[in-house]
């Protein structure tokens, strides 16, 4: 029995043109996120009682599954949570937003502004060798900027992330190929801050 969906995305296929395209967004979705959940389902299939469980408490509690399916969870429970809250962070450039309030007030004190933040985020998400994730967490009341591979999320170290962005290929491939930088800078455009100013000021 199929517990975990797919979400629907909160805007449309081609709303982030041109900075990510269509196609990359369609088949992201439909295929790859599909996936994610297809397999998660398959996973807990035979455990019936921990899908009773959420996703961010199965995946704050990793090692307290069973070991036949830890690391199914960890990859596939993760690629879910993560794809599910990277759609929420991004929005049409025509709505472009900022960074404000509390949460503009934490990244000039602790990254120096934001341009300084936007410049050590994208050196970690262009750092990152193989597939992965850059996150911006907050960890203690600290924000935090790390990056984490296949698809690790910050909340099984008990970090809680409020900005991330996909460096797997199959996030930018079609349209940047090997430009992971290219794709980097132009996401910044649909980066939807608003979204980000909601998360952390659920954590102060
Ligand atoms: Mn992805």
């Amino acid at each position: 029995m199929a517990k975990f969906t797919l979400p629907k995305l909160p805007y449309s296929y081609d709303a982030l043109e041109p900075y990510i395209d269509a196609e990359t967004m369609r088949i992201h979705h439909t295929k790859h996120h599909q996936a994610y959940v297809d397999n998660l389902n398959l996973a807990l299939d035979a455990y019936p009682k921990l899908q009773d469980k959420s996703l961010e408490e199965l995946l704050k509690g990793l090692n307290k599954l069973p070991s036949s399916i830890q690391k199914k969870v960890q990859n596939h429970g993760g690629g879910h949570l993560n794809h599910s809250f990277f759609w929420q962070l991004m929005g049409p450039s025509s709505k472009a937003t900022a960074p404000k309030g509390k949460l503009l007030k934490a990244i000039e004190r602790e990254f120096g502004g934001h341009e300084a933040f936007k410049e050590k985020f994208a050196q970690t998400a262009l750092g990152h060798f193989g597939s992965g994730w850059a996150w911006l967490s907050v960890n203690k009341g600290k924000l935090v900027i790390e990056d984490s591979a296949n698809q690790d999320t910050p909340l099984s170290s008990g970090y809680t992330p409020i900005l991330t962005l996909d460096v797997w290929e199959h996030a930018y491939y079609l349209k940047y190929q090997n430009r992971r930088a290219e794709y980097i800078g132009a996401w910044w455009n649909v980066v939807n801050w608003n979204q980000v100013v909601k998360n952390f000021s659920k954590l102060t």
